[in-house]
């Protein structure tokens, strides 16, 4: 179910495309790398994994 997948994904993103400079869930710094590599990301790898396990 790969579209299921993407879909899931897509619908965890928020709706601006900035990404922020630290997590919007545990105020962790977000690393550059990651900020660049997905646009709008607000979360750390951390929350973002316990997001997409939870969902
Ligand atoms: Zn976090």
């Amino acid at each position: 179910m790969e579209f299921l997948n993407q879909f899931q994904f897509i619908r965890t993103q928020p709706l601006n495309r900035t990404s922020a400079t630290h997590c919007c869930d545990c105020n962790e710094p977000i690393p550059e790398l990651r900020r660049k590599t997905l646009t709008g990301v607000q979360r750390c790898v951390d929350c973002q994994s316990i997001l997409e396990i939870t969902a």
